[in-house]
């Protein structure tokens, strides 16, 4: 297993600045998640590791080699794409044959990898279609199978599942993670899909406009967010305003317009100012209702119309003319709105301060 380490690299088309010193290290046999709007980078960040792009500055290193300026075919990286770009006119076997042969394998030690590379895709029995004989999902499988039989040192995804359908997506999901883990892989997986990287990832790198706005596990993305555009980009979250009364011990108390916040600071050395201006980040599912008031981080609203979806119920929740989104698991509060008014509250490590 290697480590794939990413250094100040630049990548610029004309005038236009596509990667702007990325940074980033990612650990033996670790699956790391590119994730960003569409525009972002992400493609090119790849092309770069795979060595189809040529950076302007900065450095690749492929456990503790500089690839930066090695060919592609030399840095023994495997690539799946998009579109599963099997050859339609060879078989399965054909296919996931090419790179050894490419290689100069012998015959009967092809046989053997391609029947290896097909099972552990789950896609034994399947070597003398042809790909249109396949669902998309199993030419994915074959796609993958054809990356894996060389051995690759890593594995460069670039949105490997958005052709095929819901379901499908949410079952090869765990799928690649699992195949990544039993080749033992360092593997970089870019997608625009923020639950595809949660539930997978062991990192993620969120990008905007070329650069890394946040580097962490889902957990850390998703509940301490350095700043709007991530807390914003990896799921919902509502934003309120306000301003600094006092902080310590890595929190906040915050002054807004729904009353006072106490919350968290996500990022330990960066401590604001008694006054500054600061925006709480609370998600919609961090709050909870009741009738009587909680001893702190709570307001009096008014609830208003629910939709529900069976195991949750997404509220609109209004006050002084502020509205805010808040989910309630096993809804209760569907059928008592004889009581509009409620009390929400949330937990201190619910809400993040984030600086401006
Ligand atoms: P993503 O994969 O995150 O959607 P890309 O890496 O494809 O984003 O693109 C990043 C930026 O670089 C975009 O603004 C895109 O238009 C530009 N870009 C990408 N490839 C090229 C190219 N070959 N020539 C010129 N501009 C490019
Ligand atoms: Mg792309």
């Amino acid at each position: 297993m290697i480590a794939v380490r990413i250094q100040k690299l630049v990548k610029k088309f004309g005038p236009m600045v596509a990667l702007n010193e990325i940074d980033i290290t990612v650990e033996p046999g670790e699956l790391f998640f590119l994730l960003g709007p569409s525009g972002c980078g992400k493609t090119t960040l790849l092309r770069c590791l795979a060595g189809f792009y040529k950076p302007n500055s900065g450095k690749i290193f492929f456990g503790d080699k500089d690839v930066t300026r090695k060919a592609p075919h030399r840095r023994k990286a495997g690539m799946v794409f998009q579109s599963y770009a099997l050859w339609p006119h060879m078989t399965v076997a054909e296919n996931v044959a090419f790179g050894l042969k490419q290689q100069r394998m012998s015959r009967p030690n092809i046989e053997v990898s391609v029947e290896e590379a097909l099972a552990s895709v789950q896609m034994d029995g399947y070597a003398d279609r042809k790909p249109n004989e396949l669902s998309g999902g199993q030419q994915q499988r074959v796609a993958l199978a054809r990356a894996l039989v060389v051995r690759p040192r890593c594995l460069l995804l670039d949105e490997p599942l958005s052709n095929l359908d819901a379901r499908l997506r949410y079952d090869m999901r765990k799928e690649i993670r699992r195949i990544c883990k039993e080749h033992e892989l360092t593997a970089i997986y870019v997608t625009h899909d923020q639950k595809e990287a949660l539930s997978i990832a062991d990192r993620i790198a969120i990008m905007s406009g070329g650069q890394v706005e946040q580097i962490g596990t889902p957990q850390e993305v998703y509940t301490r967010p350095r700043s709007q555009f991530v807390a914003d980009f990896i799921g919902t979250t509502n934003f309120i305003p306000g301003t600094v009364i006092r902080t310590g011990a890595g929190e906040a108390l915050v002054k807004t317009e729904l009353g006072e916040f106490r919350g968290v600071l996500p990022e330990p050395d960066k401590v604001p100012a008694d006054g500054d201006a600061v925006t709480l980040s609370i998600r919609p599912e961090c709050w909870k209702f009741d009738s009587a008031p909680a001893e702190e981080n709570c307001f009096l609203g008014e609830i208003g119309r629910a939709v529900y979806y069976g195991e949750v119920a997404h509220y609109a929740f209004f006050k002084n003319g502020i509205k805010l989104k808040m989910s309630e698991l096993n809804p209760r509060h569907l059928e008592k709105h004889e009581q509009k008014d409620l009390y929400a509250f949330t937990e201190v490590e619910d809400v993040v301060v984030l600086s401006q």
